[in-house]
């Protein structure tokens, strides 16, 4: 009787040579569950990458209007009702806390699904597939195209597949700089030759890089550059999901006449039937059926594909699909299959965000619009007067996170009978100066700290500013020393 064999005990006669040439993978178009899904999410990820700069967003008069924008000459970034500004980049290390824990939870749940369906260069390249099966037909097409002299017809078809793809490309640098500028007004101004020389320059690097990535490199940039496969797989464990070919159903392989006479003696026969279907529409070109492997971006397509034979041949369907070598091998024992979505690292992973969501969110909520920092003079750092007094100098910076101007007082906690004076501002209340703020603004004062000579004191006692708003009552604060020399 025929022998189940699993990939791991296939017996190769070397290792091959260390270098081989590039061979061209011509993926065949396919139709299924996963295809569609993937359809699905290239039109959203598309459609939210092209059109997101048009959006609208009302902030009040002068401020502006797009939805999500990256303001650099005001050093602020925008995103629907969030108006960030340098001071709290904080809020950028906690998004890509979260990225990096849900690639984790997604990667220990089933496997490279960021790789098969989100990443950007199998969103690209899946569409210049598809723009190629436009312009120069499906897989046997191009394969007997490529391989016959050229003519009139296909070098015509062949300029208009790369026009077209270099117009995506065009298309999706142009995309990138319309988030650093108002995007209608950035879009008049390229199309007039008015717009800054760093916007052609950055459509130019994005349309070349697009180009090349999607049309020529494609699966090459999964296989060889990218180190996410790699570090996806110390990340991963035996309970993943990952798209697994079942050898313990298909093997031994056979045809489906072949299989019949087989069974029809009590032989074992697998349900492949080596159609070579999942390997025709991988888009990087491997055969899953040799087990997991580096160039697979578990994409799906190759369930999808071999669904279609299994369905053809009345067949139970997902010989091929999300599974894992722990099931195969208990199948093959004859025991029950089991899942185990939630274990300990997906607990921890799912915690992780959660905490992670919980903290940004609450910090959002609780921001403050009014902030203060205070920087002490490092020389010199006091300064005995002529009265025997000390004298301390800060420089203090006031944020100004609100769309209108406000005025605010200062006042400070420190040294006992301290007294405070902002150069440029006036004190209407004895040693409580009054500022004025510009609307979403900064704006540095220079704060001189003045306390009597006490022998008996500290030589640097804790000293706080506190800022507030006079109409709004909202306050900020802001602690350092004063040093007695
Ligand atoms: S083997 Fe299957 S899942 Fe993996 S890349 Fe190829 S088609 Fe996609
Ligand atoms: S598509 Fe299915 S039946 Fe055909 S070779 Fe692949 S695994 Fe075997």
């Amino acid at each position: 009787m025929n022998k189940v064999v699993a990939p791991d005990d296939l017996q190769f006669d070397d290792d091959g040579p260390l270098y081989v040439a590039h061979k061209k993978v011509y993926p065949q178009s396919i139709s299924g569950t996963f295809r569609q899904i993937k359809w699905g999410l290239m039109a959203f990820c598309l459609g939210v990458y092209y059109l997101l700069p048009f959006v609208r967003w009302n902030r009040g008069l002068g401020a502006p209007s797009q939805a999500v924008l990256i303001d650099f000459p005001n050093r602020r970034f925008y995103f629907f009702f969030i108006e960030l500004w340098p001071q709290e980049v904080y809020y950028f290390t906690g998004l890509l806390i979260l990225a990096a824990m849900t690639l984790f939870l997604m990667n220990a749940l089933g496997g490279r699904i960021w790789c098969g369906y989100l990443c950007p260069q199998t969103v690209w390249t899946d569409l210049f597939y598809a723009v190629e099966r436009f312009f120069e037909g499906d897989r046997r097409e191009r394969i007997r195209a490529d391989a016959a002299p050229m003519t009139a017809g296909r070098a015509a078809r062949r300029v208009s597949k790369h026009v077209a793809w270099l117009l995506i490309a065009w298309w999706t640098g142009g995309a990138w700089v319309l988030y650093f500028d108002d995007a209608p007004t950035l879009v008049k101004n390229l199309a007039t030759f008015q717009a800054p020389a760093i916007a052609y320059i950055w459509i130019g690097i994005l349309t070349a890089t697009t180009y090349v990535l999607a049309g020529y490199m494609r699966e090459q940039v999964c296989v060889y550059m990218c180190p996410w496969p790699r570090i996806q797989a110390a990340l991963t464990d035996e309970w993943a999901l990952n798209v697994t070919y079942k050898y313990d159903r298909g093997e031994p392989r056979c045809s489906a006449k072949k299989a019949i006479d087989l069974r029809s003696i009590g032989e074992l026969a697998g349900d492949c039937v080596d159609c070579f279907q999942c390997v025709a529409v991988c888009p990087t070109g491997i055969d899953i059926r040799d087990g997991a492997q580096l160039g697979c971006i578990q994409c799906g397509l190759c369930i999808d594909a071999c669904d279609n034979v299994m369905r053809k041949l009345g067949r139970e369907t997902r010989l091929i699909g999300y599974d894992n070598d722990i099931n195969v091998k208990r199948r093959l024992a004859g025991l029950k299959e089991v899942f185990k979505p939630i274990r300990a690292r997906t607990v921890v992973y799912a915690c992780l965000i959660a905490a992670v969501c919980g903290v940004m969110l609450y910090a959002l909520l609780t921001r403050t619009l009014l902030d203060v920092n205070v920087l002490h003079d490092r020389n010199p750092v006091a300064v005995k007067l002529s009265d025997g007094s000390i004298r301390n100098g800060y420089t203090l910076r006031f944020l100004n996170k609100r769309g209108f101007d406000r005025v605010v007082s200062l006042e400070v906690d420190g040294p006992s009978g301290a007294q405070i004076h902002v150069i440029g501002a006036d004190s209407v209340v004895p040693d409580r100066p009054m500022i004025v703020l510009g609307r979403d603004t900064t704006t540095e004062m220079r704060v001189l700290v003045t306390a009597p000579f006490d022998e008996k004191a500290e030589k640097t006692v804790p000293v706080k500013f506190r800022v507030t708003d006079i109409g709004l009552g909202e306050v900020a604060s802001a602690a350092d020393h004063f040093v007695t020399p």
